[in-house]
């Protein structure tokens, strides 16, 4: 590597490493796993008090991943996929958060984990291929190579509501959750938001609190998840394919296995046939199998509107108010072009006595007042308020760092018009810096821990190839990374996925420029363009040997 990156390391001060990792979520302790197997010496940096990403953040009632359990669970350890049990087929937050406790302890990761420790800038030094970070607790470290693995819904964000101060109850993020939990018996609380974390926390909170107003500006759709407990007999068929399973992941869209992609237009099934395939993939529960029932659903609006319509029947089949049902009814978006919602009881909620639900749109929030919050319309007195009002997607993290790659450029200048990388992996003028799931890369379009495995084994080849080579800087050409972000927005542009104001637009950010910040071509496609990439000896990427200091250097 560098000359300053050498296998063993033991020259190195506390504060100097080999690699440094940002986050050990799912995707940087994975990342510190498979570094400390080339012989690194590693540091990883965490906000949190502990392992875990977006588990560790997210403990409102109800939070539990939309992806099966069999399926979001790491790959890279037969042992551990074999021996780990899930006891439902969609993890909730706590299980979720010990599997990653117990990912940690039996590869031993934490030791090489600084806690409670914000990184506030990173710089780079060309002269020595050199990243220096500033964090807030261990002052400056630096290493060669440095490794963001960040998230991609980690900067939680509440509007900037006037008044928010002189609330005298309580207010809640639902991404900032207090780890004891909240009782709300007895209490008038106002939801605020209606994404897949009000969705999922609003039948909990509802089924505790006096009264709940739910605020919703946007109707979303969202279909029953069916969670149940997971069957012994199902389990261990699925682990005993898993070898297989995960290969086949690898090979589809969504890095998810056992969903044969379809192969007939909704357009060429008869309303009867689309109704049947329909009602089927309602009672079997899930987004990718529905979105699955056809070929087109994503890139026909006509063939959606014949799946929009059919969820549309059924949420006024199960709303007993007709209004309350026209309310929740979403008609601003083709289905699936927002992040599909997987519910638990989710609409029969509002059939509750102690339910309301508050048109924001027609009268929008205006200020948070001491007693509970003001629309155009009305006043309203709570106890509590839950902002459920999301993330500032994708590029919030990287953004939130004062980030300066080469000749000092900033990335808040690079990204000005929006998030540009090769990949999603890395970005030009940032070398040696490594992004996990980053901004067009599939991330949240994909199983996110197969998605963060795929990263990091590409990087891993990455450094093991420059270490072969002898070569101490890689940075992705300018053209390279031009000619991906076009890709990106051709593949974007060709679905009706850019029709929607969602976050993958960055459009739930007031100012945020509108630019479709996932990969959508399939992450089949992907890996297969990130391996023939490397097997060309890292094509549009450019590799520089490790010079040998001189005076003019000094
Ligand atoms: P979100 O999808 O961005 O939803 C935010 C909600 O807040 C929207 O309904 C939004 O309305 C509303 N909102 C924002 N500002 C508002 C304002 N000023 N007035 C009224 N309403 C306002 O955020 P999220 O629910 O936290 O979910 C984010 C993503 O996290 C999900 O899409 C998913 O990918 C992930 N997630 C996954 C799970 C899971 O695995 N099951 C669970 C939770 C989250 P508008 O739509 O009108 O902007």
């Amino acid at each position: 590597m560098s000359q300053h990156a050498t296998p063993s390391s033991s020259d190195k001060s506390a504060t100097e490493f080999d690699a440094i990792i940002v986050g050990a979520g799912v995707g940087g302790l994975y990342a510190l796993h498979r570094l400390r197997g080339l012989g690194l010496k590693v540091g990883v940096f965490e906000a949190a008090s502990d392992v875990g990403g977006t588990w560790y953040w997210n403990r409102y009632p109800g939070c539990r991943c939309d992806v099966e359990s069999m399926e979001y669970s790491y790959s890279f350890s037969d042992e551990l996929q074999q021996e780990w049990q899930w006891p439902e087929r969609y993890g909730t937050q706590p299980e979720i958060l010990r599997y990653v406790n117990h990912v940690a302890d039996r590869f031993d990761l934490r030791r090489d984990i600084r806690f409670d420790t914000r990184v506030l800038a990173a710089s780079f030094d060309s002269a020595d291929n050199q990243w220096t970070l500033q964090t807030d607790r261990h002052g400056a470290v630096s290493a060669p190579f440095c490794i963001m693995a960040t998230g991609n819904l980690s900067t939680p964000r509440v509007p900037d509501f006037a008044g928010l101060e002189s609330f005298k109850g309580n207010w809640y993020h639902t991404g900032l959750w207090p780890h004891a939990g909240v009782d709300f018996t007895g209490q008038r609380v106002a939801v605020i938001g209606t994404g897949s974390s009000g969705v999922q926390s609003i039948p909990l909170i509802a089924a505790q609190a006096k009264h709940l107003h739910v605020f919703q500006r946007t109707a979303n759709f969202t279909l029953p998840a069916r969670n149940a407990a997971l069957d012994p007999s199902a389990e261990r068929r699925h682990k005993a394919e898993y070898a297989e399973r995960r290969q086949a992941a690898f090979n589809t869209p969504f890095g998810i296995s056992g969903h044969p992609p379809p192969v007939k237009s909704a357009l060429e099934a008869t309303r009867e046939e689309r109704d049947a395939a329909y009602e089927e993939k309602w009672a079997e529960g899930g987004s990718i199998s529905f979105l699955y029932a056809y070929n087109d659903l994503l890139v026909n609006k006509a063939a959606n509107d014949t799946a929009a319509d059919f969820v549309r029947n059924k949420i006024r089949a199960t709303v007993k108010d007709p209004a309350v049902a026209e309310l929740l009814l979403p008609n601003d978006h083709p289905i699936g072009t927002k992040r599909l919602i997987l519910d638990s009881n989710y609409y029969e909620t509002y059939n509750r006595d102690n339910v309301t639900l508050v048109d924001a749109r027609r009268a929008p929030i205006e200020a948070i007042t001491p007693a509970g919050l003001r629309t155009t319309e009305a006043e309203y007195e709570f106890d509590a308020i839950v902002f459920a009002t999301g993330f500032d997607a994708m590029t919030g993290a990287l953004l939130e760092i004062d980030l300066h790659g080469t000749d000092g450029a900033s990335l808040k200048d690079k990204w000005a018009d929006g998030p540009r990388s090769n990949l999603g992996l890395m970005m030009a003028g940032f070398p040696n810096m490594f992004l996990i799931t980053g901004p067009q890369s599939p991330s949240v379009k994909a199983q996110m821990i197969l998605a963060c495995e795929q990263h990091t084994d590409w990087i891993v080849d990455c450094l093991e190839h420059m270490k072969a080579n002898g070569m101490a800087r890689i940075e992705t050409d300018q053209g390279a990374e031009d000619a991906w972000v076009a890709h990106n927005n051709e593949v974007a542009n060709s679905t009706l996925y850019p029709q929607a104001n969602s976050w993958y637009m960055g459009a739930n950010i007031p100012g945020k420029p509108r630019i479709f910040m996932p990969y959508v071509g399939g992450f089949d496609r992907y890996k297969r363009t990130c391996d023939e990439i490397a097997a060309k000896g890292y094509e549009g990427f450019t590799l520089t040997p490790a010079k040998t200091r001189t005076l003019a250097d000094a």
